[in-house]
């Protein structure tokens, strides 16, 4: 007896794979420093922390409206408002299980088996699959290390077909850093709506960005944006809340109106205290955001300077998130003390054995000549992982 079609096409997530080995390799003692997870190693801030006992000490336990309670939804619009000029209403707004459970409910509910979703490429690890998982074809258009990752307007006129449903776009970007300025997300974003596709516009890393950028929400350009971009975004990155599993979307009321329906019958709602530990995150002090982003940009700055004084590696500046996506094809030539190596995977594992430091292979962001380090790690870890690069390298 064969498993689903999903069963066989789906491929594991290259990230969690990654930091599973490390959490594996620790428990048998062996020292590994893991640059994989997308997970800030800061606390989840304590007001927020507080929320949530408080909410458990009041019997706040049940399950709430699938969407949400109308007092997140609530503080979901006050928010988009307030940083992204975006006048939502609550019934424009879900709340979900993470921002990954949200674009996988988006796409289970805007594609049909057939539909084209366009991932611009480097892209974050999850979309093709959940692309896959909905019968639709992920369409991939690249950006390169000479472009800064970002496509440009030609390359996404090209790819669209008459099947093309979804246009997804990431700013800040997971796995690059790539943060696409006003002007840019207006032009791609408006090539897409002009021709009544719908743009996911996934901007969870929107407050993890540098040099003073700032950060654009395409749904803001105009009422024919508003009727066709679905902003995402959640409470993992900014508050350092992963294991929270809190996400949401705010959307045309029909949009959202049926990923509720959908999340009726899959996970109903969010977490209950989640969701109030959620209302506090928005609405209470932001300070700690910033002293994390401080924190993040210090460590960008150290990374990017010593993985730039290696020969064989070639980096990008990294302009919001917490990556960098060094260019590695230098070490396919050079090799490394005395082992060949020509793709991303053997790479990896290449350095885990023999550095003991775990990145993550570009492949599983769609480019073979790239690896992914997060610098979501502390500085003592940084330092440790990158001295531990340079004497492999160097050797
Ligand atoms: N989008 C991007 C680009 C991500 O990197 C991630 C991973 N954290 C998510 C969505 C999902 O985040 P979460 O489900 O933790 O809210
Ligand atoms: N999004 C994070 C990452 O890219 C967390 C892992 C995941 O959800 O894939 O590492």
């Amino acid at each position: 007896m064969t498993l689903s079609r999903i069963a066989e096409e789906i491929k594991p997530s290259g990230t969690i794979k990654i930091s599973t080995k490390v959490k594996s390799m620790a428990r048998e003692g062996i020292s590994v420093i893991g640059f994989g997870m997308g997970e800030p190693d800061f606390n989840t801030p304590k007001n927020i922390a507080d929320a949530a006992i408080k909410a458990i000490k009041d019997g706040f336990t049940k399950y709430t409206p699938t969407s949400g309670i109308l007092e997140l939804r609530e503080a979901i619009c006050e928010k988009l408002l307030g940083d992204n000029g975006l006048k939502y209403s609550p019934t424009q707004v879900v709340v979900s299980s993470g921002a990954k459970q949200v674009t996988h409910n988006l796409i289970l509910v805007l594609c049909d088996s057939g539909d084209e979703v366009i991932i611009p490429s480097p892209y974050w690890v999850s979309y093709p699959e959940q692309v896959k998982m909905a019968g639709a074809r992920p369409v991939y258009v690249q950006g390169t290390d000479e472009t800064g990752f970002k496509v440009t307007p030609e390359s996404l006129k090209e790819a669209i077909t008459p099947r093309t449903k979804v246009l997804l776009l990431n700013s800040p970007g997971n796995p690059t850093g790539v943060v696409y300025t006003e002007e840019e997300l207006r032009t791609l974003a408006g090539i897409a709506v002009e021709k009544g596709i719908y743009v996911i516009s996934d901007e969870i890393y929107e407050k993890i960005i540098y040099d003073g950028i700032k950060h654009a929400s395409p749904a803001s350009f105009g009422d024919e944006f508003m009727n066709r971009v679905i902003t995402v975004n959640g409470f993992s990155k900014a508050y350092a809340m992963t294991g929270w599993r809190l996400g949401y979307a705010a959307g045309p009321e029909n949009v959202i109106k049926a990923t509720i329906r959908l999340q009726d019958h899959t996970t109903s709602c969010a977490n209950s205290i989640a969701q109030k530990a959620a209302v506090e995150a928005l609405r209470g002090d932001q300070t700690t955001v910033g002293l994390m982003v401080a924190e993040f940009d210090k460590r960008r700055r150290y990374i990017v300077e010593r993985l730039s004084k290696l020969e064989g590696i070639s980096c990008i500046m990294p302009k919001g998130a917490f990556y960098v996506f060094p260019n590695v094809t230098g070490l396919y030539r050079l090799g490394i003390a005395g082992t060949n190596v020509s793709d991303s995977t053997k790479l990896v594992d290449l350095l885990i054995e023999k550095a003991r430091v775990a990145f993550v292979p570009g492949v599983c962001f769609g480019s073979d000549d790239h690896i992914r380090i997060s610098f979501a790690t502390n500085m003592n870890q940084i330092e440790e992982g990158m001295d531990r690069l340079e004497e492999l390298l160097t050797s």
